[in-house]
């Protein structure tokens, strides 16, 4: 290794930033953190800078970074704070930097995640929300900076790791016929359907087999994560979205599968812990130590499939009708989803009823050709409205 790897960690606090801060810190004569991000969590961010001396840390607001720098400047560590989107961009753009992962949740993530691409940087995206809305301008930006974009996502990570390294000639130039994506279920894979309208945000976010952040884990909740997924995989892999099938592993051992014209089928393994496709990616094509236990296939015993039931998860079918659609679609779903997520969580919806709101979103909203971030934003904006208007309507 020639030198040490500058890495800025966007979304630290979180799930994911937590993770790769895990790895980097197994491999410091590799990894050095260069900037560091957090949003509400700021006493974690402030111990995180204490413990990482990164040369930049961002926080939403002024106040914030005043109270962080005069913190951190009585602990003895002269890291620079930054402000808002911003700071986010700077850090995530810097020359120093060599690699960004891309670990903020939602639409919030899409200009910092751009202009880690614009600039270059190898990209380790998390954020699915960023691609999922801007999917054709981002992977423009992609190939005309050549940013190298891997993706932190497990499925994704796992379908990357299954594919050949020329697969972007083309899936069919490659031999792919399908892309096998897999789906734990979540937690409400086999709770009475009646029984839906009544399950609590606690609930929703007990996964089974995951930790994550709440917004993820309502997703999976809901499969919308899935089929958010279905869409991520379309632009990563250039795929349509009927070579993707999807299907339910209540195990997660399997990541996702990729299967071939001459029968053969690869699939990526592993225990469910994110630090393994974190060091994938941060170490591609090199691999590293994540800290996770190898996987006790004794232990595992079985691996069962089953197909998605979509009168239980209609979200995989609006995803999927998204997909389809393209344009300003996957902006539309995802904004409805942000905000349906949101108010199941806060109390004021039920369940079952994120899927109604993202519904009413779809079929009053035109599907608009995107030709622009501002085309993007517009889409996002105007599904908030409509969420917002559904939800007066509709909020117990
Ligand atoms: P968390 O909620 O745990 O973390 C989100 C991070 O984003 C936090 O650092 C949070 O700051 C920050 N953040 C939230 N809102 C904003 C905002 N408006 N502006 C700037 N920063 C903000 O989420 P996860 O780590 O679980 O997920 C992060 C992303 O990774 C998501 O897109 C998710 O879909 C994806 N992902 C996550 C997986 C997982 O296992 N967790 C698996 C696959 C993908 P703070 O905490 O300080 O408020
Ligand atoms: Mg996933």
């Amino acid at each position: 290794m020639s030198h040490l790897q500058q890495i800025t960690v966007l979304g630290a606090t979180g799930s994911i930033g937590l993770s790769t801060l895990d790895v980097i810190a197994r491999h410091p004569e590799r990894y050095q953190v260069f900037a560091l991000s957090g949003f509400t969590r700021l006493l974690e961010l402030e111990a995180l800078c204490l413990r990482f001396r990164p040369r930049f840390a961002v926080v939403p607001t002024s106040a914030a970074a005043v109270a962080l720098q005069g913190a951190l400047h009585s602990g003895g560590v002269s890291t620079r704070v930054l402000v808002g989107e911003a700071g986010l961009c700077e850090v995530a753009g810097h020359p120093e930097v060599d690699a960004v992962m891309a670990a903020i949740v939602g639409a919030a993530g899409l200009k910092p995640t751009l202009a880690a691409v614009e600039a270059g940087k190898k990209v380790l995206l998390a954020n699915k929300e960023a691609l999922v809305m801007s999917g054709a301008l981002f992977m423009q930006a992609v190939r005309k900076s050549g940013a190298v974009l891997l993706p932190i996502d497990s499925e994704h990570n796992a379908i990357f790791q299954c594919l050949p390294g020329d697969y972007a000639r083309g899936l069919s130039q490659v031999g792919v016929r399908r892309i096998l994506l897999t789906a734990s279920g979540g937690p409400f894979r086999q709770t009475p359907l009646e029984q839906l309208r009544e399950v609590t945000p606690e609930q929703a976010c007990a996964h089974p087999n995951w930790s994550m952040g709440r917004k993820i884990s309502v997703d999976s909740a809901s499969m919308m994560n899935k089929g958010l997924e279905l869409i991520e995989a379309c632009w990563l892999f250039d795929a349509k979205p009927e070579q993707i099938e999807i299907l339910i592993h209540p195990q997660s051992v399997i990541h996702s599968l990729v299967d071939y014209v001459d029968g053969s089928v690869l699939a990526q393994l592993g225990n469910p812990d994110m630090r393994t496709p974190i060091s994938h990616a941060l170490a591609w094509p090199e691999r590293i130590d994540s800290g996770v236990a190898p996987l006790d296939l004794f232990a595992v015993a079985r691996l069962d499939f089953q197909a998605p039931d979509e009168s239980r998860f209609p979200c995989l079918r609006l995803a999927r009708a998204a997909a389809e659609a393209g344009g300003s679609a996957p902006a539309l779903l995802n904004a409805a989803n942000e905000v349906a997520v949101q108010a199941f969580l806060q109390g004021q919806i039920r369940f079952p009823q994120i899927a109604d709101m993202i519904d009413e979103v779809l079929n009053i909203a035109p599907v608009v050709v995107v030709e622009s971030l501002a085309a993007v934003f517009a889409a996002d904006t105007q599904a908030r409205e409509i969420a917002e208007q559904w939800l007066q309507r509709h909020a117990r």
